[in-house]
């Protein structure tokens, strides 16, 4: 399992992705979505037209190619949550929006200290992925069903990002 993936990206380190993402506190719904959008299963236009199944590669409602990362941080929807997702966890973790990549979204091997920390993070950006892959239409940010606990403060560290 991964495999492929794992070769197409071969500097990443996915033992700690493998590991980060069967750690977070969200049910195993949830976590086989984002696992499939990890392994680039997910069917867009540009895995659809690689396999002739699609006429073009590119994004019906915007023209741009459509990537799983441009659904889940540029087009639409996808934009104002994703900016909306990342003012979050910048805040959570005390720091500013630009130190939150959307590279974390298909590979998120960052390690955060203390513990609770790493999984309210992996926590929020399961739930972009799971929103933005299910619901077409915005979904309020308040109402993202997160638990308590993660919408607290944390105080915390990057220790490796
Ligand atoms: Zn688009």
């Amino acid at each position: 399992m991964g495999i492929r993936i794992e070769k197409l990206w071969p500097h990443a380190d996915w033992k700690v992705i493998w590991n980060n993402l069967a750690e977070t506190p969200t049910s195993e719904a949830d976590i086989s979505v984002w696992y499939k959008g990890i392994n680039d299963i997910i069917p867009t236009n540009v895995r659809l037209h690689r396999i002739k199944m699609a006429s073009t590669d590119t994004c019906k409602k915007c023209g741009e190619v459509d990537t799983l990362l441009h659904r889940l941080t540029e087009c639409g929807e996808g934009k104002t949550i994703w900016d909306w997702t990342q003012k979050f966890i910048a805040r959570m973790l005390r720091t500013s929006p630009s130190n939150i990549p959307r590279d974390w979204l298909l590979r998120p091997e960052f390690c955060l200290w203390p513990p609770q920390s790493q999984r309210a993070v992996m926590c929020v950006l399961s739930r972009h992925v799971v929103q933005i892959k299910s619901t077409p239409k915005f979904v309020i940010p308040g109402l993202f069903g997160l638990p308590e606990k993660v919408m607290m403060e944390n105080e915390s560290t990057v220790r490796q990002a």
